[in-house]
């Protein structure tokens, strides 16, 4: 409960600090904002004897009962990570004013237990050994928390910026990694921006959760906000609540089969591309809408075209919600190839007929380019797969030649089809079962551009059974057990593709 208040309290007080900035930007009040180089406060009677009052009240007079970050500016104090003003009898805080660089790298060596060192390591031009932090920011420095800019300046008195502070916070305390799955939680920081994973780290580790769905990660950080993240990342008491419940459930892995594969925004070419993911990554995969598989890898989260992703369920069937296109070559006025009183057309689309039912049997989707003596010209065939989104396209027939040449072999193409190697993997698999369950001579495999498998983008084969002209061959062709056989051959080829 006291959490959510506080998380309530956050969002309510973070909305006007933006303006608050600019304010503070616009009066240069950076000067009196220099109370960390003070002597700790529990060193003297006077702060002793005030903490003590203001423990039972508020250490701070502009940090008063029931401010939002109260309880996390105050453990500072006690800590004496932050002093405060002394104004007449008052103790101020000033929380809506902005922090300087200098300021923070005090903050957190101090939070870390780390005590002012004796000699400067590390030296900025524009950081005098002079100056009240030199000490502290040749530390944060030396400890890679704080490294500068290019020209070998610091900018001591330049105010934090939000993505600056996320970056410091998360490598002071060494924040672990958001989990896998993680989402973006914020709308204003795109996965390219430079503190993106800095800024997720805050976010998964419960220091920080913005302002609605934004993190404003240009604008200056206040006092107040950096003091309850130091605090959060500090103490698990003071952690947020992180929520992943619109994380989604994962519904397959996909492995990336391109070379270089575009994540986008939203499921579309004209989306803008968020990252980009090489050749073997395994992504989660949420969903899938038309040829858009909605996926997320580490901080990664977008839309990718699902002809590049070898999809691969977490449970159940391999081939459960698989969209296969088996295809029965010829058909109609073309029979195909006719030998010993035995027609291509009507093998091939007997063993389709087979291979159909048990691949819906094991949960697939089966998209046949013909059910029945019919021809549909071979662009008609590639469209039917693309039209229904299909992800393999198996196409079926059955070879001739001298009555000697027998055997089986399987066809795949490199020239055009982007997934060459996919569909080289696929012709193994079927070719090695068809041959051992069918006993066939091996004929191989074969690089070949067919126009039904170069056409198609996805993992696409074309399997020659076996010849009608050679007499053994064809006695098995014709055979309702052997073809029973060859279909059950591609389909475990099939689910030992997707299964590797
Ligand atoms: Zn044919």
């Amino acid at each position: 409960m006291r959490f959510l208040l506080m998380a309530l309290a956050f969002i309510v007080m973070s909305l006007p600090f933006a303006a608050n900035a600019y304010a503070a930007e616009q009066n240069d009040e950076l000067l009196k904002i220099e109370d960390f180089n003070q002597a700790p406060p529990d060193q003297t009677a006077a702060h002793a004897a005030s903490f003590a009052i203001a423990s039972s009240g508020a250490v701070f007079s502009d940090v008063p009962e029931g401010y939002w970050a109260k309880e996390e500016i105050e453990f500072l104090y006690q800590r004496s990570i932050i002093q405060g003003y002394q104004q007449g009898s008052q103790l101020q805080f000033r929380p809506l004013d902005s922090l300087t660089r200098a300021q923070a790298a005090k903050m957190l060596m101090l939070a870390i237990g780390e005590k002012e060192p004796t000699t400067i390591q590390v030296k900025f031009k524009d950081v005098p050994s002079s100056h009240w932090a030199a000490r502290w920011i040749s530390l944060a420095a030396q400890k890679g928390i704080f490294t500068g800019y290019d020209d070998g300046s610091f900018h001591p008195n330049d105010k934090l910026k939000r993505s600056q502070m996320s970056k410091v916070l998360a490598l002071t305390f060494s924040l672990s990694n958001p989990p896998a799955n993680a989402k973006n939680p914020f709308t204003d920081v795109s996965s390219s921006y430079w503190a993106y994973s800095y800024i997720t780290k805050l976010y998964y580790n419960g220091i920080s959760n913005g302002s609605g769905n934004k993190f404003m990660p240009e604008s200056y950080i206040s006092r107040d906000q950096f003091s309850a993240f130091l605090a959060r990342a500090m103490s698990d008491q003071f952690r947020l609540p992180v929520s992943s419940a619109d994380e989604g459930t994962v519904i397959a892995k996909g492995k990336v089969t391109a070379q270089t594969l575009n994540v986008r925004s939203s499921g579309s070419t004209n989306a803008s591309v968020v990252g980009q993911l090489s050749n073997g990554t395994i992504v989660n995969v949420y969903s899938i809408q038309g040829y858009w598989a909605k996926i997320s890898y580490g901080n990664l989260r977008g839309y990718v075209h699902k002809s590049y992703l070898k999809l691969q369920n977490v449970s159940g069937s391999v081939l459960a919600g698989r969209i296969i296109t088996v295809d029965a070559g010829h058909g109609g006025t073309d029979p195909g190839t006719i030998g010993n009183g035995a027609k291509e057309k009507d093998i091939v689309l007997s063993v389709a007929k087979k291979l159909k039912q048990k691949l819906e049997a094991a949960g697939a989707k089966v998209i046949m380019t013909r059910e029945s003596d019919t021809y549909p010209t071979l662009e008609e065939r590639v469209n039917i797969a693309k039209q229904n989104y299909a992800e393999l396209f198996i196409s079926i027939h059955v070879n001739s030649a001298s009555p000697s040449a027998k055997g089986t072999e399987t066809y795949y193409d490199t020239s055009t089809n982007p997934n060459g190697y996919e569909s080289y993997l696929l012709a193994k698999e079927v070719q090695a079962q068809i041959v051992a369950n069918a006993n066939m001579v091996d004929r191989k495999v074969k690089d070949e551009a067919f126009y039904v498998i170069r056409n198609n983008t996805v993992p696409s084969i074309l399997v020659e059974l076996g010849f009608i002209s050679n007499t053994e061959d064809v006695k098995k062709l014709t055979s309702d057990q052997f073809q029973n056989i060859f279909a059950e051959s591609i389909y475990n080829g099939i689910v030992q593709y997707y299964k590797k």
